[in-house]
């Protein structure tokens, strides 16, 4: 495994924007392992939160996880003006930007990640699946999105990885 990386302050504070909204590597790294495992029988969590770690350090990635986390805090304060804050406080289906913002991170490791983000986005397993429960007070319009876009990332990283040696 490669050298563990000198972190900027940004993505210092990608991350702990991530863990203060609840989600964690191994969380995105559980959401990596059920996209793979039937492709990579001898996987490991290991392995797919090494490649999450990676998704993450990537500039691009950070932007969309900084502005998202701040749209969904700035709704859970009622912010944003209307009828912006109504749109995103219900997590409007024909709204779509939040998937849209989550294609910045998805594009990051080519198009695999497409159908990747697809999938996952229409299974919800784990940690997806906690973000869209709508009981909560708390907004998670754009997090769920870059979460499965994180997890489709690390997927293609993976994938071509795993092409690559084998
Ligand atoms: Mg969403």
């Amino acid at each position: 495994m490669e050298k563990k990386h000198q972190q900027s302050e940004m993505e210092k504070k990608a991350r702990k924007w991530l863990t203060n909204r609840g989600v964690t590597i191994h969380d995105i790294a559980d959401l990596v392992f059920y996209l793979q495992k039937k492709y990579h029988p001898n996987l490991t969590i290991d392995e797919c939160e090494y490649n999450v770690e990676r998704v993450i350090s990537k500039r691009e990635v950070q932007n969309a996880i900084l502005t998202g986390i701040q749209l969904d805090v700035l709704t859970e304060k009622g912010l944003i003006e209307e009828p912006l804050q109504s749109i995103l406080k219900k997590d409007e289906g024909l709204y779509g930007i939040d998937e849209i913002l989550a294609l910045s991170i998805v594009n990051v490791y080519g198009s695999i990640g497409f159908t990747n983000y697809g999938y996952i986005d229409k299974q919800k397993p784990g940690i997806l699946e906690e973000l869209n429960d709508k009981s909560s007070n708390q907004c998670h319009t754009f997090l769920d999105d870059i979460v499965g876009a994180i997890a489709a990332a690390a997927s293609s990283r993976l994938a071509h990885r795993a092409a690559n040696v084998e």
